[in-house]
């Protein structure tokens, strides 16, 4: 990977940060040669400070680190684009990303999280936390049944019934998967990995 520093004045080339798993456009920094070395090497993001002016490993003082996910020079090699992993907020502002919070997070991955929250929480009244601590084999089993009624309702022709069968599939499999600890994006690579090869 080579990054043309040299075309900018200031020897600092724009850095788009980008989540790795929601592809959301999170923040912009500036790196110098340096700068990028020292990402590569730690797996974790350094800017240039252009205010502080010096390396400014983001999460210095926060711990709101970048993890490093990958890194892309564009086509002339005058703007570098990073996927992270962030640890917590990503502006010191409070918000996900320096453009505000998050927007456009895929139903599914919003589905997954309040499940995940049901799960990690306590409350008695919660279907998906009842379900949960009956155990993974139960869990399983739910799937299973839902799979069934969802067979069942195909030969038929009643499309909300069927509809209906297809929701309690999808939030019970979201179900096991958090109890099995796989996250929807493992899921989702797989599936991605296969479609790039056709
Ligand atoms: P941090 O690097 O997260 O420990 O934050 C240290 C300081 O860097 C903050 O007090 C801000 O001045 C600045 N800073 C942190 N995050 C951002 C950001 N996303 N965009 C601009 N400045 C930031
Ligand atoms: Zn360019
Ligand atoms: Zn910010
Ligand atoms: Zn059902």
């Amino acid at each position: 990977m080579k990054v043309d520093f040299n075309k900018f004045s200031d020897g600092l080339a724009p850095a788009i940060i980008q989540d790795a798993v929601d592809q959301q456009v999170l923040m912009l920094g500036y790196m110098n040669e340096e700068a990028l070395k020292k990402t590569l090497t730690e797996s974790r993001v350094t800017f240039y400070s252009r205010s502080k002016k010096r390396p400014w490993t983001k999460g210095e003082t926060s711990g709101n680190y970048l993890g490093l996910d990958s890194i892309k020079v564009d086509c002339d090699e005058d703007a570098i684009l990073i996927k992270v992993k962030p640890t917590g907020l990503v502006c010191h502002k409070g918000t996900q990303t320096c453009f505000g919070n998050k927007t456009s997070l895929g139903f599914l991955y919003q589905l997954e999280e309040t499940i995940a929250k049901r799960i990690d929480g306590d409350d008695p009244n919660s279907y998906t936390n009842t379900l949960y601590k009956r155990g993974i084999n139960k869990v399983a089993q739910k799937v299973g049944e839902e799979a069934v009624e969802l067979v069942i309702e195909a030969k038929d022709d009643n499309a909300e019934l069927f509809k209906n069968e297809a929701a309690d599939l999808l939030y019970h499999f979201l179900i096991l998967l958090k109890a099995k600890g796989f996250k929807l994006q493992e899921i989702e690579a797989i599936l991605k990995e296969r479609d790039s090869k056709k």
